[in-house]
């Protein structure tokens, strides 16, 4: 087991800044989720880790060890990579076993730990076939157990779940989570998919463009993301941004947009006045009310109705055009395509970000 430290790693390929200047600590023990996307740096972050790829600047640490520029074989990590890298020559088992071979562990210790691996990941029936006689998801599988069978210092994973289908990549979701819990070792694994990043990690990494941009638990990503990018790619559907004015008269603050005028309870000392700004509120703060209700925040048209079970969401267009969407809950009618419906905030947050730098400004309480 063993923390990790990033210092200021770099990587470049020729003009492109893959990662930029990343400093990162990753706590011994932690499960740490990369998130964002495509091209946003994740994986060559992990590759970095793992010594596949070398950085261009900085230096990266596994415990007090510096492995900066060690061969991955060389640094304790198990890795489970989008391809499988599994040997074509070499059966289910044997592959499994493979690492544990070369580094001369007891054969029944090797057999202990090759079935315990292969039950998990359901692939225990296939022990004797051999990578080509298995679909792509079962491959992954044999590489996610090759992995756990190792019992490294440290678990890299880069989209391991992608190649399953959806209910296998919830259980296994669910068995890496049990494994972690039960290894307690340091597990760096990377996703484009949010609801991974939020059900897996104690920690995510938010990046874009090669460059963090928030660190944090998922309650605190979630509750207090630090910019318009985070706000808009975490949550599911996403968080609606809408864009308007703060406005100052004797009650205070207010947010103004087309048909939107709402009042807030701000300290006039942080904010400017008449700023371009953008409202920010999770789907599931809004309910719908009455268009003639008193505390009725704005109007919408609903666009689209999409019943998932208990939930239902609802897109609709506001005045100036932007989308709104609202998650509700326990509902006994829901509103038609065309009709215009009132909204109003329920439980949750309002955030408010400055539009030029989209820094979040202040997020508030509702009430
Ligand atoms: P994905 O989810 O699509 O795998 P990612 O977030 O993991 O994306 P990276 O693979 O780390 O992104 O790529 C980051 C940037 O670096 C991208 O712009 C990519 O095109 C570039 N890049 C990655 N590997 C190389 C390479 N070997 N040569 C040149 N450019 C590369």
């Amino acid at each position: 087991m063993a923390g990790l430290q990033l210092k200021g790693i770099t990587k470049k390929f020729d003009d492109v800044i893959a990662v930029a200047k990343t400093d990162l600590e990753i706590n011994d023990g932690e499960f740490l989720v990369l998130v964002g996307p495509s091209g946003c740096g994740k994986s060559t972050t992990l590759r970095m880790i793992a010594g596949l790829e070398k950085p261009t600047d900085g230096e990266i640490f596994i415990g007090d060890k510096d492995v900066t520029y060690l061969e991955p074989k060389d640094r304790d990590i198990g890795m489970v990579f989008q391809s499988y890298a599994l040997y074509p020559h070499k059966n289910v088992y044997d592959n499994i076993a493979f690492g544990l071979l070369i580094r001369k562990f007891p054969k029944e210790d090797i057999k202990k730990r090759v079935l315990e691996a292969a039950e998990m990941l359901e692939i225990t029936d296939y022990l004797d076939r051999y990578p080509k006689q298995l679909s792509g998801g079962q491959r992954q599988r044999v590489a996610l157990a090759r992995a756990i069978a190792r019992h490294a210092q440290v678990f890299l994973m880069d989209e391991p779940l992608s190649n399953l289908d959806a209910k296998l990549r919830v259980q296994t979701r669910a068995e890496i989570i049990k494994l972690h819990q039960r290894l307690k070792t340091t597990f760096i694994y990377v996703t484009h998919d949010q609801t991974e990043a939020m059900t897996m990690g104690t920690r995510i990494v938010v990046m874009k463009n090669g460059i963090i941009q928030q660190i944090g638990s998922p309650t605190k990503i979630y509750n207090n993301p630090s910019n318009v990018f985070v706000a808009g790619f975490v949550g599911s559907p996403p968080m609606n941004l809408i864009q308007g004015k703060l406005v100052k008269d004797k009650e205070g603050f207010s947010f103004i947009s087309t048909n939107i005028s709402i009042p807030l309870s701000l300290d006039s000392a942080s904010l400017a006045e008449n700023k371009d700004v953008i409202l920010g509120i999770r789907p599931e703060s809004l309910i719908v009310t009455d268009v003639n209700a008193k505390d009725i925040c704005f109007t919408c048209q609903v666009e689209v109705v999409e019943h998932i079970g208990a939930e239902a969401i609802i897109h609709t267009k506001i005045d100036n055009g932007e989308k709104v969407t609202l998650k509700v809950s326990g509902y006994n009618t829901l509103p038609k395509f065309g009709e215009v419906i009132g909204a109003k905030f329920d439980l949750g947050s309002i955030h408010i970000f400055d539009k030029d730098t989209e820094l979040c400004l202040v997020s508030l309480n509702i009430k």
